[in-house]
C-alpha cells in the first residue's frame, strides 16, 4: 500500500514549511504520493514537483480554494489541477484580492478590543503577504503572548462572534468546482467533520443539502481521513460518501510541525467501503 498525502500547506499559504522543506519532511515520513494544497494559491507547485522528483516521490497539483456556501465557510481541494488554466488562475486571483483588507478590518477590531499592532506582526508570519489569513494572525497573537497556542487564539479572538473575526465573502461553490473541474482536476470536499462544530455549524440535513449540491455541481470526492476527524468520523464520513456515491480523499492538512493535528503520512488507512480518490489519476 502507497503512503498517500493529499492535503498539506506551505509558506505560499499558512504552513511554517517552504516547498522544499516541506517535500524533504513528507519523504523522511514516508510519503509516497504528496499533493500541495496550499490556500487559494498554486506558487508552491513548480518547486514541490522539482523536490519530488528527486524523492522519485509521485507529486499531485493540489489547491484548496476558500468557499462561501450560504452562510458558511468551506474548503475545496482541487486534486490533479492546471495551474495554468486562465479561469482557474483568474479565480484563485479574486479570492486572494480580498485578504488584504480583511486582513485590515481584523486588525481594526482587535484595537477596538485593546490589542494594537496585529496587522504588521501577523505579516511577518506571512512568506506571501497576498495570502495574510487567521493562521498569521494566530501566530503573532501566541507569539505576543496573548494566548498560550493557536487554538485558544482562534477560540479567543478569530472565530464568529468573536473580537478578531470578520465575515468575508468567497468564491461561490459552482464557481470553485468549476475552476477545478475545468482545469481536469477532481473537486474534494475537505474536512466535512469541521463544518458541524462550533457556532454557526450545520446540522446534519444540511450537510445532506450541501453533499447533494456539490456532486449536483461536479464534485466529485469527500475527504473521509484528515487530521481534525476522529476515527469515528472516518466512518461517518465513509458512509456519507457511499451515499452520494463520492470517492474518499485522505490527507494530513499539516501546517508545520507542532501546530497541526497531524504530522504528514502514515495516515490511517480509509475504510473498506471507500473507493480511493487516487484511482482516477495516472500516477508516473
Ligand atoms: P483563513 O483562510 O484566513 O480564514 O484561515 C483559515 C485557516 O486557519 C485554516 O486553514 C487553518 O489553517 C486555520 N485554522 C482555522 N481554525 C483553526 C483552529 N481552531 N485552530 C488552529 N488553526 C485553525
Ligand atoms: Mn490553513
Ligand atoms: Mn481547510
Ligand atoms: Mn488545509
Amino acid at each position: 500500500m502507497l503512503d498517500y498525502d493529499l492535503h498539506c500547506h506551505s509558506t505560499v499559504s499558512d504552513g511554517t514549511l517552504t516547498p522544499t522543506e516541506l517535500v524533504n519532511r513528507a519523504a523522511a515520513r514516508g510519503v509516497k504520493v504528496l499533493a500541495l494544497t496550499d490556500h487559494d494559491d498554486t506558487d508552491g507547485l513548480d518547486e514541490a514537483r522539482a523536490v519530488a522528483a528527486r524523492f522519485g516521490m509521485a507529486f499531485i497539483n493540489g489547491v484548496e480554494i476558500s468557499v462561501t456556501w450560504r452562510k458558511h465557510t468551506l474548503h475545496i481541494v482541487g486534486l490533479g489541477i492546471d495551474p495554468d488554466y486562465p479561469p482557474l488562475k483568474e479565480g484563485l486571483q479574486s479570492v486572494r484580492s480580498g485578504r488584504g483588507e480583511r486582513a485590515r478590518k481584523m486588525a481594526d477590531e482587535l484595537a477596538k478590543a485593546g490589542i494594537g499592532g496585529v496587522l504588521q506582526g501577523a505579516l511577518k508570519f506571512a512568506g506571501n503577504p497576498t495570502m495574510i489569513g487567521r493562521a498569521h494572525f494566530a501566530r503573532y497573537l501566541v507569539e505576543a503572548g496573548h494566548c498560550k497556542d493557536m487554538k485558544s487564539v482562534f477560540n479567543r479572538y478569530l472565530v464568529t462572534g468573536k473580537p478578531g473575526y470578520v465575515a468575508h465573502q468567497w468564491a461561490t461553490l459552482a464557481d470553485a468546482i468549476s475552476w477545478i473541474r475545468g482545469s481536469g482536476g477532481v473537486a474534494v470536499l475537505a474536512h466535512p467533520g469541521r463544518y458541524m462544530v462550533g457556532k454557526n455549524s450545520m446540522g446534519k440535513k444540511t450537510l445532506q443539502e450541501l453533499l447533494a449540491e456539490f456532486v449536483h455541481l461536479g464534485g466529485q470526492a469527500l475527504e473521509v481521513v484528515t487530521g481534525s476527524h476522529t476515527p469515528e468520523q472516518y466512518v461517518e464520513f465513509a458512509r456519507y460518501a457511499d451515499q452520494f456515491n463520492l470517492a474518499a480523499s485522505c490527507g494530513s492538512d499539516f501546517h508545520g510541525p507542532g501546530e497541526s493535528y497531524r504530522d504528514m503520512g502514515h495516515l490511517p488507512d480509509l475504510p473498506l467501503i471507500c473507493r480511493p480518490v487516487w484511482q482516477s489519476f495516472s500516477l508516473h
